[in-house]
């Protein structure tokens, strides 16, 4: 996959064939800031409702790469810029960590473009989950999950380790303890990602997030991922400084504003100075948390 430059994703989305993509989401789609569309899913996945679910996608105008997570060997569809391929690290049963890509080969041998195939090496976090509860998966402890990151990297060999919360967000001191062990693998997260206060906390741990089932609720998060891309995209345009020079952020753990229009003139940040510009040492005035803690308003 090395043509679509999937190591420079950050941000990335996860649409479900087996759900109704809302109207809202349809009309945002493509201008959301995200690197990569995902199709895929743990139930009812198959050819036509992925094929449909492709369309869909392309119809709304995404014109970034799209790629099918494969969870069958019967649901693979063409067309798509890649395939990711979900090896089960810590499922009790073969079929998810061996069989169904044995299976795979079996069925489809010569003809698997394998240069458009980014195997990623899964550890299911959420036992509560459909994707916990069909692939038998235990919870896991810090110590387990750097274990795993280990086993994933230098038994395996794999590129990618998919931190797969699956609903709930997950415990930051799993991720931080896999992210300070790993060495080369990348690191995906997904699960519970409802805001880009969210999204950017697991950033400082992992290279790419995956956004899945806030974009079927009416989470704030899509919207802000659309202020965002507007922002990106004015950056392009040279009109950055007087975009995010306005852009208010709110501490996500207190609610104190910062407004770049003021500053902070008593710590020695002098009005004017926009949000992305905050020296790295700063943090909140009121409650310390970093910058990663805060969010647009
Ligand atoms: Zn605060």
């Amino acid at each position: 996959m090395q043509n679509i430059q999937w190591k420079n994703w950050r941000v990335i989305i996860k649409v479900d064939p087996d759900k109704v993509l809302p109207g809202a989401v349809r009309k945002t789609l493509s201008s959301l800031a995200v690197d990569a569309v995902v199709i895929g899913g743990t139930q009812n996945v198959n050819r036509v409702n992925s094929q449909q679910l492709f369309d869909l996608v392309k119809s709304c105008g995404y014109r970034g790469p799209v790629v099918q997570e494969l969870s069958s060997p019967e649901a693979v569809i063409l067309g798509v810029d890649g395939y990711l391929l979900p090896v089960v690290l810590n499922t009790k049963k073969l079929l998810w960590l061996r069989d169904a890509h044995l299976q795979a080969i079996e069925m489809y041998g010569d003809l698997i473009p394998w240069e458009k195939v980014l195997v990623e090496g899964y550890l299911v976090c959420n036992p509560d989950s459909a994707v916990g509860q069909k692939t038998g998966a235990a919870a896991v402890t810090a110590k387990q999950a750097a274990a795993y990151v280990t086993l994933a990297e230098r038994v395996y060999n794999l590129p990618v380790f998919y931190i797969e919360y699956s609903g709930i967000y997950g415990d930051i001191e799993v991720v931080r303890t896999i992210s300070r062990v790993r060495r080369n693998i990348r690191l995906w997260y997904g699960g519970g990602i409802r805001s880009t206060g969210q999204v950017r906390q697991m950033l400082r741990h992992v290279d790419t997030v995956v956004i899945g089932n806030a974009i079927y609720e009416s989470s704030p998060v899509l919207e802000e991922l659309v202020k965002i891309r507007a922002a990106r995209n004015a950056k392009e345009r040279n009109l950055s400084d007087e975009v995010i020079a306005v852009q208010k952020h709110v501490c996500d753990a207190c609610g104190y504003v910062y407004d770049p229009e003021k500053g902070e003139p008593d710590n020695g940040v002098a009005p004017g100075t926009a949000f992305e510009n905050l020296p790295d040492t700063w943090v909140c005035p009121k409650c310390g948390v970093e910058t990663d803690d805060f969010s647009p308003v």
